[in-house]
């Protein structure tokens, strides 16, 4: 893709070549995109990717490369292929040292709509979560906050896909709509968090969703789904299987609460994860392992952060400037230095030795990049 049409096409927009990603992260990893765009709106957002699609023929794929599964979007222009990446927050990513081929959209399209209409009804049920620790004290004890808004009325709220949660929970409990206080301090996208289906407590973002819309760039449509046609389960989504479909917009259905108590839940939980989730990181690295798997070897549900540190003892390790964080044994952190190798070389050094010892393969949840 030629950079000039798309600047002549776009001329309000912070079109690059060749621009750094690192600090577009929370790990400040990562080389460089070939063209990056930032678009600030739905409306700019949804501009370009109609262009995009109309100017090029896009296929999308899924790929394995090294230990994590890639979703790679691609453009085929003539003979030449070119991949589409979004990038929300870049808080579940690590991004390789050379950086991205072809075009990076950041997207920070920021629009909250409430749709005031008080529903009583609602279908709300809550998905299977791993999300469980071993030593609460030490890591995070979920189960003192938790209670039950289901029987409560409820209205639907439409969130642009680049809103920043943390702005999107404070908003929303200022106007009188409980339910995400579960995912406070979580630094993503509403559109990462729906990619992901991210977990805070006992909850998904699922249980609270009752549509996505998303741009499908291979029939250049809009196309909204019920919650009810995309599968949802514990950190995988539909639209992982589908990276044709960029979201571009989540209507969440939230209960009218008792807001006090949702706001106090909402500091405990940052209080708490603070102490335990360094935010120089990309999140939790691995998933915890299933409890089927931790019985045949231990006996009862262990999580991965214990297995590091109680098994492994691999607490503070470094590769580089990439450690094992000193705060909670499932994330790796930049101590300021760290590179992509050195990231990715501890993560799966990590995975090895677990897998050597106790024949137990950990799935990562931090999705890498480019070229690994
Ligand atoms: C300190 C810390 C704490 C965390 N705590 C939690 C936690 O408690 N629970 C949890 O689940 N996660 C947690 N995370 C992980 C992460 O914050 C979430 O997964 C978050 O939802 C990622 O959103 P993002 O906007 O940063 O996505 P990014 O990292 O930018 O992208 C992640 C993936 O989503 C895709 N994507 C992003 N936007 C779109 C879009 N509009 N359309 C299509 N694809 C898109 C990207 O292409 C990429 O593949 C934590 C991370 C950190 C650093």
């Amino acid at each position: 893709m030629d950079i000039t049409s798309l600047q002549s096409t776009f001329p309000d927009l912070f079109i690059k070549a060749n621009h750094p990603l690192a600090p577009y992260t929370t790990l400040k990893i990562g080389g460089p995109a070939d063209i990056f765009i930032h678009t600030k709106t739905k409306d700019e957002f949804l501009s370009v990717l109609k262009y995009l699609s109309e100017t090029i023929n896009f296929s999308a794929r899924n790929e394995c490369e090294g230990m994590s599964p890639k979703v790679v979007r691609t453009a085929k222009i003539g003979l030449s292929n070119i991949d589409l990446t979004i990038l929300g927050n870049g808080s579940n990513v690590l991004i390789s040292d050379s950086g991205i081929r072809g075009i990076v959209i950041k997207n920070t399209s920021s629009d909250i709509s409430i749709d005031s209409n008080n529903n009583t009804k609602t279908d709300f049920s809550t998905t299977y979560t791993q999300r469980m620790e071993n030593e609460p004290d030490k890591y995070l004890d979920f189960t003192k906050l938790n209670y039950d808004e289901s029987s409560l009325p409820t209205s639907l709220t439409t969130l642009s896909s680049g809103t920043p949660l943390p702005f999107a929970i404070n908003y929303l409990l200022d106007h009188g709509l409980t339910g995400l206080q579960w995912f406070a301090y979580i630094p993503g996208t509403i559109g990462g968090a729906t990619w992901y289906n991210i977990h805070g407590g006992s909850y998904h973002l699922a249980d609270y969703i009752d549509s996505v819309e998303t741009f499908d760039l291979s029939s250049g449509q809009i196309k909204t789904f019920s919650k009810q046609e995309l599968n949802w389960s514990y950190e995988h989504t539909y639209f992982q299987q589908h990276p044709e479909l960029i979201i571009l917009a989540t209507t969440l259905r939230l209960f009218h609460g008792d807001t006090t108590l949702a706001k106090q839940v909402r500091d405990a939980w940052i209080a708490q994860k603070i102490k335990v989730q360094p935010m120089n990181s990309a999140g939790s690295c691995f998933a915890n392992p299933a409890l089927s798997d931790c019985q045949k070897i231990w006996g009862e549900q262990k999580s991965t952060g214990w297995i590091i540190d109680h098994e492994l003892g691999w607490k503070g390790k470094t590769v580089g400037g990439a450690q094992i964080s000193l705060q909670h044994s499932n994330f790796i952190i930049n101590t300021g230095t760290a590179t992509a190798t050195d990231y990715y070389t501890l993560l799966t050094d990590i995975q090895n030795e677990v897998k050597s010892r106790f024949g137990l393969q950990l799935v990562p949840e931090v999705h890498l990049l480019g070229k690994f």
